[in-house]
C-alpha cells in the first residue's frame, strides 16, 4: 500500500489513478473537499480535471456585485487555484448558481464529458448527507452518480454512439462531505497546497476570518478517524 492511502475495511490497494474527475457544484468546493488528494494525486503522476458545475455566481454578500462579475471573478480564482494544485484542465458547465437540479439534460451533459475524459476515479458529493441544506450540492451528487451510469451502458444516450462517444467504465467514486467515510489519503505532505489553492478564492475565504484554521481542524479530524495525521475522508463505492 502507497505510504499515507487508508481504505478502512479495505486492504486492497493499487497506484494512485490514472485518470481523475472531480464534478463539484461551485468554484472552491474542490479545494475545500479534496485539494490535498488532487495535489498528491497529481504530484505522483494522476491527470485530474475539474468539471465545475456554476461559476459561483450568487456566492457574494456584497450589494454592489453583479452575478456576471461574480461569475468572472470565481473563475479566474479557480483557474488560479487549480493550477496550484496542478489540475489538467478545468471545464466550467456555467449553469446558474443555487438552481442546479437532478433532471435528464444536466445528467446527460455530464454523461457526456465522463465519456469523453474517461476517468477512472470520480470525486463528487456525497448526495445523501443528511441534511445537506445546498441544492446544487445534493443535485451535483445525484446527478453525477447517474451520469457515471449512463456513461457505462452503451443503451443510454445512444446517439453519444454516433459521434464517437465510447461507454466509458468508471472504477470508483468517491464521494467527499459523507456521513460514512470510509477512505483516507493522508494530506501531511499536500495541505500547505491546499491552502495556498484555497487562497486564490479570495472572493470567498476573505470572508471568514479563522478559514485556514478551519481546514487544518476539519484535516486533524479526518486523520483521527483513520489513524493518520491530517486526511481528506470519502465515502468509496468501488464499481469494477
Ligand atoms: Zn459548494
Amino acid at each position: 500500500m502507497p505510504k499515507g492511502i487508508c481504505r478502512k475495511g479495505n486492504s486492497d490497494e493499487g497506484s494512485p489513478p490514472a485518470k481523475v474527475m472531480a464534478i463539484v457544484a461551485h468554484p472552491d468546493d474542490a479545494e475545500f473537499a479534496c485539494g490535498a488528494t488532487v495535489a498528491r494525486w497529481a504530484q505522483m503522476g494522476s491527470e485530474v480535471r475539474y468539471l465545475v458545475c456554476t461559476s459561483g455566481n450568487k456566492g457574494s454578500k456584497d450589494p454592489q456585485m453583479t452575478p456576471h462579475r461574480l461569475a468572472e471573478i470565481r473563475e479566474k480564482e479557480q483557474m488560479a487555484a487549480a493550477k496550484v494544485l496542478g489540475v489538467k484542465e478545468v471545464t466550467f458547465l456555467r449553469k446558474s448558481d443555487g438552481e442546479l437540479e437532478a433532471h435528464l439534460a444536466f445528467r446527460a451533459e455530464v454523461a457526456m464529458l465522463i465519456r469523453h475524459f474517461q476517468p477512472n476515479t470520480v470525486i463528487t458529493h456525497d448526495p445523501w448527507r443528511l441534511y445537506q441544506i445546498h441544492p446544487d450540492h445534493r443535485a451535483t451528487g445525484l446527478t453525477v452518480i447517474d451520469a457515471i451510469v449512463a456513461a457505462r451502458d452503451h443503451l443510454f444516450f445512444p446517439e453519444f454512439l454516433a459521434i464517437g462517444l465510447q461507454a466509458h467504465i468508471t472504477s470508483q467514486i468517491l464521494l467527499f462531505s459523507s456521513d460514512n467515510p470510509d477512505f483516507f489519503v493522508d494530506i501531511s505532505d499536500t495541505i500547505s497546497l491546499k491552502l495556498r489553492a484555497l487562497a486564490r478564492h479570495q472572493s470567498q475565504v476573505g470572508r471568514i476570518a479563522d478559514w485556514k484554521e478551519r481546514v487544518g481542524k476539519w484535516a486533524a479530524a479526518s486523520g483521527e478517524k483513520a489513524g493518520l495525521p491530517m486526511a481528506e475522508a470519502f465515502k468509496r463505492i468501488p464499481l469494477s
